[in-house]
């Protein structure tokens, strides 16, 4: 099975989904996973320039210690429109070039404005991509299921799937502790320890459904996006 995971900044993935990408790669799945921005905007000293030279290079680190395939649209942070037709027309091609089974992206009741977008642009994209009329070039994708991955802190997110990443915990946090611009910045400057923010995440969602850490999805439930199957690892 193909699997792309489409996240907004260059950690989103590593906070919400690495553990779940990490499993299907264990079991013999092919994994792709594309940032939608370059996370210029993602700290206080570093300028814009720097900080997306920076920020590509971690997520590629990332990617690289799951054996994950990683791209970057390299759109600027907080200049991310659904509406936007060059950007859906950009993830448009990520998904003809990577003919998904399967879509990990953002809710579309997330924290902030480039994720909200994020989620909108996949699902608009995703209908576009199948239909063979729409951008003649490369061949047209499935409609394929797409899942929802978690809000930030889990908040208002009623999760309807569970994927038990009680085996791929470590390696997730060795992910994100990639992202060393963020992580160090947070440690030093706000006292915050995001990788225990994340970890204590999965453990919430571990509990909820009876495992030591586990991920939280929902389906994006309309038609023909609905399988008979579980899709999740
Ligand atoms: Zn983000």
């Amino acid at each position: 099975m193909k699997v792309l995971g489409i996240g907004c900044h260059p950690d989103d993935i590593e906070v919400a989904c690495a553990g779940t990408l990490a499993k299907y790669k264990k079991l013999g799945h092919e994994v792709t996973v594309c940032h939608v921005t370059n996370g210029d905007m993602g700290h206080v000293e570093i300028m814009p320039p720097e900080l997306r030279e920076m920020r590509i290079a971690e997520a590629k680190k990332a990617g690289a210690l799951a054996g994950i395939k990683v791209v970057t649209l390299d759109i600027g942070d907080l200049v991310v429109y659904s509406s936007d037709r060059k950007q859906r027309d950009a993830v448009v091609e990520v998904l003809r070039q990577e003919q998904p089974d399967v879509i990990i992206t953002h809710s579309p009741n997330d924290y902030m404005p480039d994720h909200t977008a994020v989620s909108r642009l996949v699902f608009d994209a995703s209908f576009a991509a199948s239909c063979l009329h729409y951008n003649q070039g490369l061949p047209a994708a499935p409609i394929t299921p797409i899942y929802y991955m978690d809000t930030l802190a889990g908040v208002g997110f009623m999760p309807t799937e569970y994927v038990d990443i009680s085996d791929t915990i470590e390696l997730k946090i060795e992910m994100l502790e990639c992202h060393v611009s963020q992580l160090k910045w947070m440690r030093d400057h706000d006292n915050i320890d995001f990788a225990e923010f994340v970890r204590t995440c999965a453990r919430f969602r571990g509990l909820q459904c009876g495992v030591q850490y586990a991920e939280a999805f929902t389906a994006c439930n309309v038609w023909p996006r609905m399988v008979p199957k579980r899709m999740l690892p």
